[in-house]
């Protein structure tokens, strides 16, 4: 809920895709959320579901007034609703992944204005991984640190972000992280991060078996991050 206790009002973009269609589900369970508009790539069938206006990308300036954008898309649609969200003074929170070093550092210049949150895994396991990661790897200076991704045949950048920020995480600890990517079937996200040396091994591993997980970390951060000042927020600030 916003200071006027009214429920905050979400543009959710990738909406016709896989992280798109949870959200949309999970929102319809929360009453202090209002999904206003959804946003997907092509002229939708129907344009109005359950309520919810249904909006191709070419039509995004035309969207409703909404107070934080969810963004789970490609990186060709990132840019155009980043923009949006400045133009329209409202947040963003996005977990699109492979954008590219010109996107970040777009994101970075919108975080002076509006309040941004971006995260490679909205799921809470993975955020404990990360931290056990940079332990792990502060404390065996010298083994060898290997991240291994598995994700279903239609994930399109590889590796994984997630994979990525597992290696930062592994790097910020000392480490020097190799990676390797596998696709196959309908995987949701596995990552494996194993630190060897000779004669022992050690394996840590996240696995997501349900994309829900995700569709509720960027739900909770996006009612936490409306309303606030600008600012490149990391999804640890919004967990408590
Ligand atoms: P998907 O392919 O199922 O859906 C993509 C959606 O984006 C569709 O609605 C499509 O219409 C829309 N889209 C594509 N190009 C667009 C454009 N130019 N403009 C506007 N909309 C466009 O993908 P998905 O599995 O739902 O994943 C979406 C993104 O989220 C990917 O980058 C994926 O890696 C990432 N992801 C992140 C997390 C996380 O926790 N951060 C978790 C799962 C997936």
């Amino acid at each position: 809920m916003n200071e006027t206790n009214a429920p905050i009002r979400i543009l959710i973009h990738g909406a016709s895709g896989r992280m798109g269609q949870a959200l949309l589900r999970l929102a319809g369970e929360r009453d202090d959320v209002v999904v206003v508009a959804a946003v997907q790539r092509s002229q939708p069938a129907q344009r109005v579901v359950d309520g919810v206006a249904h909006f191709a990308a070419a039509e995004l300036a035309g969207a409703p007034a909404f107070d934080v954008a969810i963004d789970f898309s490609l990186p060709e649609g990132f840019g155009p609703m980043l923009a949006l969200c400045e133009q329209r003074g409202a947040a963003l929170v996005s977990g699109t992944t492979g954008l590219e070093p010109e996107q970040r550092a777009a994101l970075d210049a919108a975080a002076q204005r509006i309040p941004v949150l971006w995260a490679a895994n909205f799921s809470l396991g993975v955020a404990i991984l990360s931290e056990l990661v940079e332990r792990a790897a502060a404390a065996l200076p010298g083994w060898d640190c290997d991240i291994v991704e598995s994700h279903h045949v239609h994930k399109k950048d590889a590796p994984s972000g997630t994979a990525l920020a597992l290696g930062a995480s592994a790097e910020h600890g000392g480490a020097q992280p190799r990676y390797a990517s596998l696709r196959a079937g309908d995987i949701v996200g596995e990552h494996m991060v194993q630190f060897a040396a000779p004669g022992e091994r050690i394996e840590l591993i996240h696995r997501a078996t349900n994309r829900d997980i995700f569709a509720r970390g960027a739900l909770h951060a996006a009612s936490r991050l409306a309303g606030r000042a600008p600012g490149h927020y990391r999804l640890r600030d919004l967990l408590s």
